[in-house]
């Protein structure tokens, strides 16, 4: 068989201003770091870019947790790594569900024939933890899990209370930080959180690839009273754990390329700061949501549980959500989400993460939404960039 090369074009994928519910635009930093030589997954060099990288995630992650790796493969591969590691069959497991995520870990539970209890809220609203209490009451749970931030919603779920229910009932609490590592405050050990997994594409700011995952001494414990194997190979953390530690045996050939990159993104955020980085996320926040609504749209949710990295904004009536969104896309290069399930067509989900959390961003995108909504005919009040600006300030 032969093939003619020739209609393989060269790569040429554009820019995208990715405000979308991720990836998020990668910094020129992080690609370089990337295009860097690949070596072997053994070799010292590579062994300290490790280190390094474990060093890094433990700051992130605001924690002490020994187990604190990237595992191979997105933010899903993280979230099944901390299920398959710690449920076992007949294991009870209460997954609070207020979105898509949420249903997720709950269909991973199932799988995994564990004992599911889920707590279900509206979407787009948080859970309330008095609903979580109730339904740990007769119960003796082993694992509490929820999602920190919830991408489909734009939902922040306060995580302190629940915290303190899967302390008081003895279970171990497993967060989805997925779209809040890097965005919002993650602090694992204030928290008390013993199993948490998150992706490089959404505030880390890297393309997508790695789940960085951390697990308290509660969690390694937990696994290591297992009676059952873990039913995945490639995510048994007791065989990827020696790569990681000090044996340095080999189980799977790490992501070479992938982890210099998320090295990278990692060493961007340390120089910026964390306190300095979740304001940043915070102010663009505000000036997108103030500009939205000087237009006359409105949030999906309320303003107390919404998140400044993932902003669900409701479609307003006449526009044609679609049309929108391809709008956007062609006219201005700009990349956004449509909503999911019981949400689609209702809501756009507007991302600034981690590097596209910018000024930018904001004016850009509230300059094109207006713009092509006019264009559909809807009549709107003219104040966004103003709105914006007024935020920021300054113009
Ligand atoms: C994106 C996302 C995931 C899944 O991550 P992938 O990298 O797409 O596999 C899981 N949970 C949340 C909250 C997410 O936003």
């Amino acid at each position: 068989m032969t093939i003619d090369s020739l209609q393989f074009k060269d790569l040429d994928p554009g820019e995208r201003l990715l405000m979308g519910p991720g990836p998020s635009n990668v910094p020129a930093r992080v690609l370089q770091a990337m295009a860097a030589p690949c070596i072997g997954h053994l070799d010292a060099r590579f062994l300290t870019y490790m280190d390094e990288t474990q060093k890094l995630l433990r700051f992130l992650f605001q924690t002490e947790n020994a187990l604190t790796i990237p595992v191979s493969g997105t933010g899903s591969a993280g979230m099944e790594t901390c299920f398959v590691n710690l449920v076992e069959p007949g294991d009870e497991v209460v997954v609070c569900v207020n979105g898509v995520f949420g249903t997720r870990m709950s269909d991973i539970v199932g799988r995994l024939g564990g004992k599911l209890t889920r707590v279900d809220a509206e979407w787009g609203r948080a859970v309330d933890p008095e609903a979580v209490r109730r339904a740990v009451r007769n119960g003796r749970p082993k694992v509490l899990a929820v999602v920190h931030a919830e991408t489909s919603t734009g939902v922040r779920q306060p995580l302190d209370d629940l915290a303190a229910i899967a302390r008081e009932c003895g279970a171990l609490f497993m967060v989805d930080t997925v779209t809040s590592l890097g965005g919002i405050e993650v602090a694992l050990d204030r928290i008390g959180v013993d199993a948490a997994y998150s992706g490089t594409q959404k505030c880390i700011s890297c393309p997508p690839g790695l789940a960085p995952v951390s697990f308290s001494s509660a969690a390694v414990q937990a696994m290591e009273k297992r009676k059952t194997p873990v039913v995945s190979w490639y995510l048994d953390m007791t065989m990827v754990r020696s790569y990681w530690g000090e044996e340095r045996k080999y189980h799977h050939t790490a992501p070479i390329n992938m982890t210099y990159g998320l090295r990278e993104a990692l060493r961007l955020i340390a120089e910026e700061g964390l306190d300095a980085r979740f304001e940043r996320h915070r102010l663009n926040h505000r000036a997108l949501v103030a500009g939205l609504e000087a237009m006359g749209l409105a949030m999906l949710a309320p303003e107390a549980e919404r998140l400044p990295m993932l902003n669900a904004v409701r479609v307003p009536e006449g526009a044609d959500d679609l049309k929108v969104r391809q709008s956007l896309m062609r006219n201005w290069n700009i990349e956004i989400g449509g909503g999911l399930g019981a949400l689609a067509g209702k809501i756009w989900r507007v991302g600034l993460m981690g590097h596209t959390s910018r000024r930018q961003s904001v004016y850009l995108f509230l300059s094109a939404l207006e713009t092509v909504l006019k264009a559909q005919g809807l009549s709107l009040r003219p104040d966004a960039l103003d709105a914006a600006a007024a935020v920021y300030g300054s113009t």
